[in-house]
């Protein structure tokens, strides 16, 4: 069984969730949340009769501080983190993660949005390779490295459920499928080379860190928008980079991009709050435009 955990980013709702599945050893957690909804964490395990405490084992997609900021905080009560190898060195020692964090967000953005974040001793980090099985209890979890929009993604598949994090997008609240595109690993091809992989697999739901289940029915028709969207933001970006134009240049200008494409949708004020909340425009600007520099510049 599989509990959808809302983890009231910000004090809103259906932005960032974490996933409790419960187990012969216990309930398992696949994403964290950042450290700044730790408390709100914790009441939603206690929701559910479980303790922070029993949790044992936790499964993160990649290491983006929204979906692995508090990892740190359940490995200091016992659980073992399984993630990426690339992930590792960075949840072991977090100073070039906070630093790339720090360039984005600012300090004041740091402290507001994800809190704390500490090191995670290595003998917690379980490195996790491209198809590798891992048995907790009577319950299995395979790894798909997904990147595209991380080097150190994966999604998770327990049966034909797949905890997809990022690579599969964000839809809120029945809103359309939009690509978040932060600094600094964007490869659209990569992220195409994904989704392939994802349409190939046999699935009951999608469950989205940002926010919640894809059923079956729609999964191709989710992951065929969020294709089309990822290729009309980096198409969007291509001539603004080509101009030599600053972020700072761009940024409302994607902003009244973006918001368009989401009226266009239907998606009410609230809502949009929700998708920036949950993936704000500015950063896709930052993400592309970086994409964008590696691929022509090579
Ligand atoms: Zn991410």
């Amino acid at each position: 069984m599989i509990h959808v955990l809302d983890l009231k980013f910000q004090n809103k709702p259906d932005t960032i969730a974490a996933f409790l599945i419960e187990t012969s050893a216990g309930p398992i957690l696949v994403e964290t949340g950042p450290y700044s909804t730790f408390k709100p964490l914790k009441e939603a395990v206690q929701g559910k009769g479980y303790t922070l405490e029993d949790i044992k084992h936790v499964f993160i997609t990649h290491i983006h501080l929204d979906h692995a900021g508090a990892a740190w905080a359940l490995a200091e009560l016992g659980a073992t983190i399984y993630l990426h190898p690339f992930g590792k060195q960075h949840m072991n020692a977090p100073s070039k993660l906070l630093a790339s964090a720090t360039r984005i967000y600012g300090e004041e953005g740091m402290e507001r949005l994800w809190s704390t974040l500490k090191p995670i001793p290595a003998e917690q980090l379980k490195t996790v390779e491209h198809q590798e099985v891992i048995t907790v209890g009577d319950t299995t979890l395979k790894a798909w490295h997904t990147p595209g929009h991380a080097v150190h993604h994966i999604a998770w598949q327990w049966g034909e459920e797949l905890f997809a994090g990022d690579v599969a997008g964000v839809k809120i609240e029945g809103g359309p499928a939009m690509p978040p595109c932060p600094p600094p690993d964007i490869n659209i091809e990569h992220w195409q080379e994904s989704l392939r992989l994802i349409r190939s697999l046999k699935l009951n739901h999608i469950y989205l860190t940002h926010f919640g289940a894809i059923p079956a029915a729609q999964i191709h028709r989710h992951l065929d928008e969020l294709e089309a969207g990822l290729l009309r933001w980096a198409n969007w970006m291509r001539p603004h980079y080509e101009q030599g134009k600053k972020a700072a240049e761009i940024t409302p200008l994607f902003q009244a991009f973006v918001k368009q494409q989401l009226a266009a949708a239907e998606v009410t004020e609230a809502q949009y709050d929700l998708y920036e909340n949950a993936n704000p425009a500015w950063m896709s600007v930052a993400g592309l435009l970086r994409y964008w520099r590696k691929k022509l510049e090579q």
